[in-house]
């Protein structure tokens, strides 16, 4: 069985979670009561989740699909995230190139585009009101080092015949966002910024509209292959008994032995100012409100939010060795770091206050790399994990993977390198919290270098490398 650990959080309390996920007029939808069966289960109700079973109700409207949530569509990384949607696989454009080759790092951002365009249209389409907006995403340097890497990812693009990045010159950059700190940067056409909260609930209300049941409020324990012919996800209120199941669990499936061999629990924490006033906004420019990140190894990303504020988040990236854990939602020490270096990028807006913080888990892989497959012979349970933070626009891209494995389809898109590409795994059984609490003080060399604006030093040559 694969067994999973349902969230720790047993507070009954989603909406302090995020910013995004405050509304108290979201109703959860029912229990799980008693046995139920479906052709497909699908555990977890986040982007993964919800896209898989509206794609795959939208491929055979016949197919009975059932969706199992522990708390709330969102309550994961989902509802908590910046609201980024990038075609970003792996670390950047020209990591992507290194690690895949020419052929399928074009391949993964050409599907990606089209990922993005069908996120927009669809919720368009089906009326979901998720403040949705396409101004691109522009990717600043603040030093020296950072510009090294925007210029390989401008080489990357250049050698793969990309037409939506271009060079940023250092003056454009600063009538575009009014700060001293940046000195050039690159900036991509397709990006979307959305409200992640809204877009998760209004996918959910799209899958229950296409015949998916969908329970709230119910985790489930473990899901069983039952001899290689069916399938049975089991929870405290009665059980899913199915042809074939989906674990779009995330970050929580570090309790399953199969998944976290591979995949590693990290916290991300994101700040949020009150609203600006128009004042406040033209000391800083930012006409286009379009979504920014930094160069750093350990990146800073910020965009303005529909309601005027500025959301801040990344640097710190904390190991949590023990999988997801509420008690990582709040740092006070990582919420004023992150407030130094709003401060420190825009000094012409000290009087602005810091709203709230919050956190949530990401699910990290060895090498940034989502990874999408069977577990088990009998191919009856699949899943789509470890998209490293970048999981917004990605994660359609993985249900439409999800939906070609299920349906057995000839698609080009099982040639992805998402599919094709072997997790690399963490050393097993004692040696994994070695491995992890190695590698957070790999991390927390990268950061220092990051602080001090330098590439220099064996140990960060030798991790950079590795990342480069
Ligand atoms: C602070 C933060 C900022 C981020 N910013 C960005 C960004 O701007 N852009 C970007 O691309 N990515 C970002 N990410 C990453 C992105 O949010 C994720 O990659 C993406 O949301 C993953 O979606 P998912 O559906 O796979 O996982 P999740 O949203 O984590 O969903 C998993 C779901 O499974 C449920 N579940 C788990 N275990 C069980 C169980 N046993 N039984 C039933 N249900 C269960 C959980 O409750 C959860 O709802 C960020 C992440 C964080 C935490």
């Amino acid at each position: 069985m694969t067994s999973l650990r349902s969230t720790r959080d047993s507070s009954g309390d989603w909406q302090s979670r995020s910013f995004w996920l405050e509304d108290r007029s979201y109703k959860p939808a029912r229990r799980l009561a008693g046995d139920e069966m479906a052709d497909v289960v699908i555990v977890g109700a986040g982007f993964t989740g919800l896209w898989s079973a509206i794609l795959l109700k939208d491929a055979d409207p016949d197919i009975d699909v059932v969706v199992v949530e522990q708390k709330v569509a969102g309550y994961g990384a989902t509802g908590r995230n910046g609201g980024f949607a990038m075609t970003m696989v792996g670390r950047s454009i020209h990591d992507l190139l290194r690690k895949v080759g020419p052929e399928s790092a074009k391949a993964t951002h050409m599907a990606m585009r089209k990922a993005l365009r069908e996120i927009e249209s669809f919720c368009a389409g089906e009326g979901i009101d998720a403040s949705i907006t396409h101004p691109g995403l522009l990717t600043v340097s603040n030093g020296p080092e950072q510009d090294v890497r925007i210029h390989q990812d401008l080489l990357a693009a250049e050698r793969l015949e990309l037409d939506d990045f271009h060079e940023v010159p250092r003056a454009r950059c600063r009538e575009l966002i009014h700060s001293d700190r940046l000195r050039m940067g690159h900036f991509e056409d397709d990006a979307l910024l959305v409200d992640p909260a809204a877009l998760v609930r209004g996918l959910r209300d799209a899958a229950i509209s296409r015949g998916v049941r969908i329970y709230e409020m119910t985790p489930v324990d473990g899901v069983e292959d039952i001899d290689g012919r069916r399938v049975e996800a089991r929870t405290p209120f009665g059980a899913v008994h199915a042809d074939r199941a989906v674990l779009a669990t995330n970050a929580y499936a570090s309790s399953a032995p199969a998944l976290s061999r591979f995949i590693f629990t990290i916290y991300a924490y994101i700040i949020l100012t009150e609203p600006l006033t128009d004042e406040q906004w033209s000391r800083i420019g930012w006409e286009q409100r379009m979504g920014v990140e930094d160069k750093r190894i350990m990146p800073h990303f910020h965009r303005p939010t529909p309601d005027g504020r500025i959301l801040w988040g990344g640097r710190d990236a904390p190991i949590a060795p023990e999988g997801p854990n509420p008690r990582r939602d709040r740092n006070p020490r990582i919420f004023s770091r992150l407030e130094e270096t709003l401060r420190w990028s825009f000094p012409q807006l000290a009087d602005v206050k810091i709203s709230r913080g919050w956190a949530g888990p990401v699910c990290a892989t060895v090498n940034c790399f989502a990874s999408i497959g069977f577990l088990g012979k009998s191919q009856r349970i699949c899943y789509a994990l470890g998209y490293s933070g970048h999981g917004v626009g990605p994660s359609y891209l993985a249900a439409e993977v999800l939906r070609d494995l299920l349906l057995g389809s000839n698609s080009e898109l099982l040639e992805l390198p998402m599919t094709t590409k072997r997790p690399i795994p963490l050393p097993p059984g004692p040696l994994r919290p070695l491995a992890l609490a190695a590698t957070q003080r790999v991390q927390n060399v990268l950061q220092r270098a990051d602080d001090e604006g330098t590439d220099r030093g064996a140990l960060v040559r030798l991790a950079m490398r590795a990342l480069q």
